[in-house]
C-alpha cells in the first residue's frame, strides 16, 4: 500500500530534524535513546510501551551508526508489530439481527460512528436498524435521526426520559420482524453516575437477551483519539460497565498523534474495528497497522 506523506513531521522527523532520510548516519547513544523515549511518551504511547519499544529498537545497536531512515523503519516495524493483532474489521455473523451495542462517553463520536457504520453496512447490502438508546439527551436522538436519514436507515426512538431498555426490546422486536441483518443500539455516555449507567447497560443487555440469548454480539467502545491517555482510563471504566468486545477510534484526522492506540493495543489487546477520519459519512476507515505506523513515525 502506498502511504501518503504525513502533513506534519512524525516522531523521527522531530527527533533528528532532517529532511533527507537516509544520510548522514549518527551514533545511537544514550542521549539519542533518551530523546526517542521522550518523543514516544509525548506521543501518548504510555511510559511502559515507550520504554519497551525504545529498548527493542536499541537492542544490539547501541554505539553503532544508524541513519534516520533506519530508525524510522525500525520504529515503524515495532509499532506495526504491536498493532497487527488488533487490526480487525467488525466481524459479521449470519445471525439476524446481529446486535451491536455502542458505548462511550458523550462527545467521543458514538452518534457519528453509528451513522458511518450504518452507511457502510447498507452499502454492503445489509439491512440495518438503529435504536436511539440515549433517551435522556434529546439532541443525541435528533442527531442520530439526521445520521439515519443520511445513511438511509430507520432510527427507532422513544420519548425523552423513557427507559432505554424498553426501546432496545422494541427495537429487537422490530429488527427481527423486518429480518434486519444488524441492529445498532446507541447508549448513554454519562459517566457522572457510573452505578446508574452500569444498571442501564445491564438492563438493556438483559432484555435483548430475552429475544436472543447471544445478544449483544458486539459491544463497541468509541474513543476519541484527541483525549490522549484519557482513552486508557475510559477503556478500564467501560470494561467494568459492559463486556467491551472492540474499539473504534475517532478523530484521527485531527492533530491527535494517535500514539495512545499503541498503548491501548499493548495493554488491552482489544480489536480496533475502524478509525474515524473526519466528520462526513464516508470518513470511517479500516485500521491499517502499516499506514498507522508509517504516519506515526514518519
Ligand atoms: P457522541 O456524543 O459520542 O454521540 O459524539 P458525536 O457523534 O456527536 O460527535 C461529537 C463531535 O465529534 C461531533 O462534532 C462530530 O462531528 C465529531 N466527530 C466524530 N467523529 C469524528 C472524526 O472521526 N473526526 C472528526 N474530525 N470529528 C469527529
Amino acid at each position: 500500500a502506498d502511504s501518503p506523506e504525513p502533513a506534519k513531521p512524525g516522531l523521527i522527523g522531530r527527533l533528528l530534524g532532517r529532511k533527507e532520510p537516509s544520510e548522514p548516519r549518527r551514533v545511537l547513544d544514550d542521549d539519542m535513546l533518551e530523546q526517542l523515549e521522550e518523543l514516544l511518551i509525548a506521543s501518548d504511547m504510555g511510559v511502559d510501551t515507550a520504554l519497551r519499544v525504545s529498548a527493542n529498537l536499541a537492542e544490539g545497536r547501541m554505539g553503532k551508526k544508524v541513519s534516520t531512515r533506519e530508525i524510522k523503519d525500525l520504529l515503524a516495524a515495532e509499532v506495526a508489530r504491536i498493532m497487527e493483532p488488533v487490526a480487525k474489521p467488525l466481524p459479521l455473523y449470519p445471525t439476524k439481527p446481529q446486535v451491536v451495542l455502542v458505548v462511550g462517553v458523550n462527545g467521543s463520536g458514538k452518534t457519528t460512528t453509528i451513522g458511518k457504520l450504518a452507511s457502510q453496512f447498507r452499502a454492503a447490502g445489509k439491512k440495518v436498524v438503529i435504536a436511539a438508546g440515549d433517551t435522556f439527551r434529546a439532541a443525541a436522538v435528533e442527531q442520530l435521526q439526521v445520521w439515519g436519514d443520511r445513511a438511509g436507515v430507520p432510527v427507532l426512538t422513544a420519548p425523552e426520559g423513557s427507559d432505554p431498555a424498553s426501546l432496545a426490546f422494541d427495537a429487537m422486536t422490530r429488527a427481527q420482524a423486518d429480518g434486519a441483518d444488524l441492529l445498532m443500539i446507541d447508549t448513554a455516555g454519562r459517566l457522572q453516575n457510573r452505578a446508574d449507567l452500569m444498571e442501564e447497560l445491564a438492563k438493556i443487555v438483559r432484555v435483548i437477551r430475552k429475544k436472543d440469548p447471544d445478544a449483544p454480539h458486539n459491544t463497541l467502545l468509541v474513543l476519541d483519539a484527541t483525549t490522549g491517555q484519557n482513552a486508557i482510563s475510559q477503556v478500564e471504566t467501560f470494561q467494568k460497565l459492559a463486556d467491551v468486545s472492540g474499539l473504534v477510534m475517532t478523530k484521527l484526522d485531527g492533530t491527535a498523534k494517535g500514539g495512545v492506540l499503541v498503548a491501548l493495543a499493548d495493554k488491552f489487546g482489544l480489536p480496533i474495528h475502524a478509525i474515524g477520519v473526519g466528520e462526513q459519512i464516508d470518513d470511517l476507515a479500516p485500521f491499517d497497522p502499516q499506514d498507522f505506523a508509517a504516519a506515526l513515525t514518519g
